[in-house]
């Protein structure tokens, strides 16, 4: 027992509670030999009193003292031990304390939107392997994160399934011997429909995506095709690829997950099914490579691969994201806040689907960009950019301006 205990990886989940969250917890049950020490998690403390029970990390976080609360009395109607009670932290804070937990050697960060971005950078600064789900802290700091990393000697494995197959593509194969990276993205629920039937779209519809099932915000991004535009953005700094060597290629079936051409014309894809714990569990054993607990590929069910150009017009979001990589400084986090209000809004029922572009470029043609080198400078970006885009919502919703 002890011996096996020695063999044991530790780590500590940011978001654990969400669709990544929740299938890393599957993967982690699946392979054994991982402890979970952390979870982090907002407001769903039902789900994380379940995980506690279940995995007995050393410690939790939780959105604010009202969650911390809730998750104690939970656990102690449940009559959990105290010896087996986690600390439980609150807020930021607690965040940061589960990224940098002594002693987990990896961290999932599947937190959603920026609230995950101090975390994380913490996480980079303290050299673990980050498995990174959690694209939009890339988006906002991509140049601050990534030298954390290289100063640290921490590593960050994508988890998003597009970068994940990058990563599995270039395995052996030099920057000097590619020519593009291609993501591929599904097109989501409103790839076929018009302009005026996107502008019409209910918030039931955009949250129907055809092939994966996922948080609501990045299902509205993919709805919107922001979340490609956000994960071009996440391969410049994961792969080090200039915007023109980033291409999107729409492929209605999920089925290649992403390729890499090189300069000779070979193109090698990633190819496998639609289910996150695929490239979860690559990222937590990386380098190796162990059986999972899915089904194979079923190559008489995919037998029709198809891909088409992105539609730039009826899918602006996207342009707009290749805009802010090509500026670059401050404009992605810029880009990235006003995203994350306007996406908000439309969920709330406060704007239509199509306004969500509307509000961002506003956003980004009053920003001024500065360098992106200092977390005050992103902090303060990301701060100024809802505070322009609440502005911009509010005034549309008195009459007094339009989205
Ligand atoms: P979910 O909405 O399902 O989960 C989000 C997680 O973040 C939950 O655990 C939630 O906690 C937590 N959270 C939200 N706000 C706070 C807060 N203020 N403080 C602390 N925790 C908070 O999202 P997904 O799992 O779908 O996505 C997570 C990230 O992974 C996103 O960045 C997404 O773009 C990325 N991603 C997701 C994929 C997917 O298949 N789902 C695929 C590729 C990337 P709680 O629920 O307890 O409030």
């Amino acid at each position: 027992m002890l011996i096996w205990i020695l063999f044991m990886k530790s780590i500590a989940i940011l978001g654990s509670t969400g669709s990544i969250g929740c299938n890393t917890l599957k993967t982690v049950e699946h392979l054994k030999n991982f402890r979970v020490v952390a979870l982090g998690a907002g407001k769903n403390v039902a789900k994380l009193a379940e995980q506690v029970r279940k995995f007995e990390p050393e410690l939790v976080a939780c959105e604010n003292d009202e969650c911390a609360e809730e998750l104690l009395r939970r656990l102690t109607d449940d009559g959990l031990p105290a010896a087996k009670r986690p600390k439980i932290l609150v807020g930021e804070e607690g965040l940061v304390a589960v990224a940098t937990h002594a002693r987990a050697g990896t961290v999932v960060s599947a937190t959603v939107g920026a609230v995950g971005f101090v975390p994380t950078l913490r996480a980079l600064e303290a050299g673990k392997r980050v498995a990174l789900a959690n694209k939009e802290t890339l988006v906002m700091a991509g140049d601050l994160m990534t030298r954390a990393a290289r100063e640290s000697g921490a590593e960050i494995l994508p988890v998003d399934s597009e970068h994940n197959a990058l990563h599995q593509c270039l395995r052996g194969e030099s920057a000097a011997e590619v020519k593009r990276l291609i993501l591929t993205a599904s097109g989501g629920p409103f790839r076929t429909k018009t302009k005026d039937e996107i502008e019409r779209a209910t918030v039931a519809e955009a949250l129907n995506h055809p092939n994966w099932k996922m948080g609501d915000k990045i299902t509205i991004d993919s709805a919107t095709l922001m979340n490609k535009g956000l994960e071009v953005i996440e391969a410049r700094w994961l792969f080090g690829f200039d915007a023109d060597r980033i291409a999107v290629i729409v492929h209605p079936q999920s089925v290649v997950h992403s390729m890499v051409e090189l300069v000779d014309g070979s193109i090698i894809a990633q190819l496998g099914v639609t289910d996150m714990k695929h490239a979860i569990q690559y990222a937590l054993t990386y380098p190796e490579r162990l059986e999972n607990c899915l089904e194979p590929l079923d190559f008489r069910k995919a037998s029709q691969l198809t891909f088409e150009e992105p539609d730039f017009e009826r899918f602006p979001c996207l342009r707009l994201a290749y805009d802010a990589l090509r500026t670059g400084g401050t404009m992605p986090a810029a880009l990235n806040a006003a995203n994350e209000v306007a996406v908000q809004s439309f969920l709330d029922g406060g704007i239509r689907l199509s306004d969500i572009p509307r509000v961002i470029e506003s956003v980004m043609r009053a920003h001024e960009t500065k360098p992106a080198d200092a977390l005050e400078t992103i902090l303060e970006t990301d701060a100024w950019a809802r505070a322009r885009a609440a502005e911009i919502l509010t005034a549309s919703a008195t009459g007094a301006g339009s989205v």
